[in-house]
């Protein structure tokens, strides 16, 4: 197996954050590979980690000014075993391949563990959305969709929002794509509603991720009321999160975005999450501005400088990073750890090193990995995928419903694998194990493909 990792070094060199989520699934695997000598004997890793399509294409636009501009495009599409490729697409400066690839791979075993028939892919561009007025943006998206049709289709590849790519930009992707195909079809899901989106949509990663937590908690007799929480991130995942720990009875202290973070010891309440949302959503603004609202809070501004964020270091019962990719690492860990947390239950894509991942499992921590934790955004997506081709829209209950009925099937999987596996409460190789069993499974019965 060390082989494999390094096969992958040597292909594709500087592809981290790639290398790092292929180690942590190929680690979690080991045993189902001893048991199951047949997956070796296929060379089912080789063929799980080689993407079976990558797209990637110059997306030209213009700006405000009449001045010409180039960003890159990307889509990966993983694995379509177990159904079509479904994932988010990221806008963002630091996206590059490795970033896509980490996602796409990462979503391969996520949509898996949500029970629906979906395959794995992801996409994007390193174009920022910061600053730029809606026209721009529009220009930009109508050229990013005008090579990525090519390749998508409701049967085929069905993106979504991640980082940078809200309601807004799924508009005018949408728009675009209709346009080119001249067809009206649900190809991108987190739709607004009255044009075929989902009720819960834009909830469901949030209101999700803390249905999976309080499964974690449940499985100590505890529950979110009462409980303080450290949440990151002021966007789509984060303000959801913050909305269902306040309506389950938890405080939550803390928000932030790429240049600081607020905390608020009188916790951000339904009112003051509002005001969040209507900064973030409509303002466009910085989370910064919150104390000028709200002035008993305190923001501190990212210190580049510094070794560890200090949005980690307050005391608390539970914390749900929000924002991005390797936010915890190891000090931040042992600072949770000092303070008394007891759940990190994740929303974001990775957010956490292994390095971090380590201390979480050796302090016995109720630790919901970001593959399982936040899976209820790409479920609910696919409940759109279903509505649409019904074309039917279900009522908010049937959606929330159905939502909690997935997350609390996504804990059992992951604590049922881990128990099969004599790893008993380690959600990190159950949700591993479980979800590459489905699709390497599903690989055999279609053959050498
Ligand atoms: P948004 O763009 O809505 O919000 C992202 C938030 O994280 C913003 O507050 C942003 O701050 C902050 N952020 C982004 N990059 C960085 C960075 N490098 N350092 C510090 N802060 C950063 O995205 P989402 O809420 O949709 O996504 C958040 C996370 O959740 C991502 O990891 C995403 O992959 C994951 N996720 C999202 C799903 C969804 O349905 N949307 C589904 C599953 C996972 P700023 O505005 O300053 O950039």
């Amino acid at each position: 197996m060390p082989d494999i990792i390094q096969k992958i070094l040597d292909k594709d060199p500087g592809q981290r954050e790639f290398h790092q989520a292929v180690h942590e699934v190929l680690e979690s695997v080991k045993p189902v590979l001893v048991r199951s000598p047949e997956y070796q004997q296929t060379a089912i890793l080789e063929r799980i980690t080689e993407p079976e399509r990558v797209i990637m294409f110059r997306v030209p636009w213009m700006d405000d000014q009449g001045q010409v501009h180039v960003n890159r495009g990307f889509r990966v599409e993983m694995n379509s075993a177990i159904g079509p490729y479904k994932g988010g697409l990221r806008f963002h400066p630091s996206v590059n391949l490795g970033i896509i690839k980490f996602l796409a791979f990462e979503q391969v075993f996520k949509n898996s563990l949500t029970t629906l028939a979906m395959g794995g892919g992801k996409g994007g561009s390193d174009f920022n959305p910061k600053g730029k007025s809606d026209n721009e943006v529009m220009r930009f998206c109508q050229s990013f969709m005008s090579e990525l049709f090519r390749h998508i289709g409701p049967d085929t590849d069905i993106p979504a929002g991640d980082i940078g790519v809200g309601a807004r930009e799924i508009g005018f992707l949408f728009g675009m794509y209709k346009k080119l195909k001249n067809e009206f079809t649900g190809v991108l899901t987190g739709k607004s509603l009255n044009w075929g989106g989902s009720l819960i949509r834009p909830e469901a990663t949030g209101y999700g991720n803390v249905y999976f937590a309080a499964e974690m908690l449940a499985t100590r007799n505890e529950t979110f009321e009462g409980k303080t929480c450290l949440v990151s991130g002021a966007g789509n995942v984060a303000q959801f999160t913050a909305e269902k720990v306040i309506e389950l009875g938890g405080k939550v202290l803390t928000l932030s975005d790429s240049s600081g973070y607020v905390l608020d010891e009188q916790g951000i309440d339904k009112d003051k999450l509002d005001f969040v949302k209507k900064l973030k959503n409509i303002r466009r603004g910085r989370i910064s501005e919150y104390i000028e609202e709200y002035p008993q809070a305190v923001y501190t501004e990212v210190d580049s400088v510094l070794d560890h964020n200090p949005l980690w270091d307050h005391k608390a019962d539970c914390a749900l990073p929000s924002a991005t990719e390797n936010e915890i690492n190891e000090k931040d860990a042992r600072n949770l750890v000092k303070n008394g947390i007891t759940l990190v239950s994740e929303g974001a894509n990775m957010p956490s090193t292994p390095e971090a991942v380590s201390v979480f499992l050796e302090h016995k921590l109720l630790y919901g990995p970001g593959k399982a934790a936040n899976a209820g955004g790409v479920a609910v997506s696919g409940l759109e995928m279903a509505q649409n081709s019904m074309r039917l829209s279900w009522p908010m209950e049937e959606v929330d419903d159905r939502l909690k009925i997935i997350m609390k099937s996504i804990h059992k999987t992951c604590l049922d694998a881990a128990a099969d596996y004599n790893l008993p409460g380690n959600y990190v190789a159950g949700a591993n194990i479980a979800g590459f069993v489905k699709v390497v499974n599903a690989m055999l019965d279609q053959g050498l493909v």
